[in-house]
């Protein structure tokens, strides 16, 4: 049997049917809440007949992006962020207040063949310290340009270490794990989610080989332990274009795609965004 529709219902059907645009703003996937450390948190702002508003989080600014015909802000949440309420400004006078709940992570332990590459050395930790500053400007990159926010795995293959897993890398506890790794063989594609802009194209001591894609509202994606890379600085990249292949270069314990998604300067789980 088929289910009636309500008025409510069939008159949501009509306006769609007669405006088809709106598929495409109805369709517009977004993370999900998820107000934990490391998650996304989406709060609705505003309908999208109104102009986009600007959201911030303790001045820095939120993407703001249209979905269901209304305005959302997704909020970055870092892993050290503490339980808690939090709040966001609104076109500077409205205040929007949400709270994160508490996430535990589980724990992994890793061997690591190159003791360097866990207790770096004076040399290697002015080059860290040195590098640390242009990832930490690359993150907090801002483009007024709404971004897509719809995924695709940027590799084939099984994740393995997953997002947020408190690491101990040769028995010392070390930072937790900022990304989402896919296994996959030294050489297999590395394509873009969404479409952006490559901003950076490094050889890091942790990272290794790394590319930089900037999608626009500050959410910004990197690529790491790349054997090769095959785009430049400033180069326009569309979803599935190949940025560079898989490769164990910096701190891996083998050949993976390690794989981080920022939002308002700080690393959240990939797998919110990747499209269901
Ligand atoms: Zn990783």
């Amino acid at each position: 049997m088929r289910p009636r529709l309500t008025p409510f219902a069939r008159h949501i059907a009509r306006v769609l049917a007669c405006a088809p645009g709106l598929w495409s703003l109805t369709a517009m996937a977004l993370p999900p809440h998820m107000p934990v450390p490391g998650g996304v948190a989406v709060l609705t702002l505003a309908p999208a007949t109104q102009p986009a508003p600007a959201a911030s989080l303790r001045g820095r600014p939120l993407a703001v992006v249209q979905s269901s015909g209304q305005w959302h802000a997704l909020i970055g949440l870092s892993l050290d962020t503490p339980p808690g309420r939090q709040e966001i400004t609104v076109d500077e006078r409205r205040h929007l207040t949400f709270t994160v709940v508490a996430k535990a992570y589980p724990i992994q332990k890793l061997q690591i063949r190159e003791q360097n590459k866990v207790t770096p050395d004076a040399e290697e930790l002015a080059r860290i310290a040195a590098e640390r500053e242009i990832t930490e400007r690359l993150k907090l990159t801002f483009r007024s340009v709404e971004p897509d926010t719809n995924f695709s795995l940027p590799a084939a293959g099984p994740l393995s270490s997953r997002f947020g897993l408190r690491r101990i890398f040769n028995g010392l506890p070390r930072a937790p794990h900022a990304g989402l790794d896919v296994r996959a063989q030294a050489g297999a594609p590395v394509t873009a989610p969404a479409s952006g802009i490559v901003i950076n194209v490094g050889d890091y001591f942790f990272n290794g080989n790394t590319v930089f894609v900037d999608h626009g509202s500050g959410l910004i994606t990197a690529y790491m332990h790349l054997s090769r890379t095959t785009v430049r600085e400033g180069e326009r990249v569309t979803r599935g274009q190949a940025l560079g292949a898989v490769g164990a270069t910096g701190r891996a314990t083998g050949p993976h795609l390690h794989w981080a998604v920022f939002l308002n300067g700080t690393a959240v789980d990939p797998e919110l965004f990747l499209a269901k």
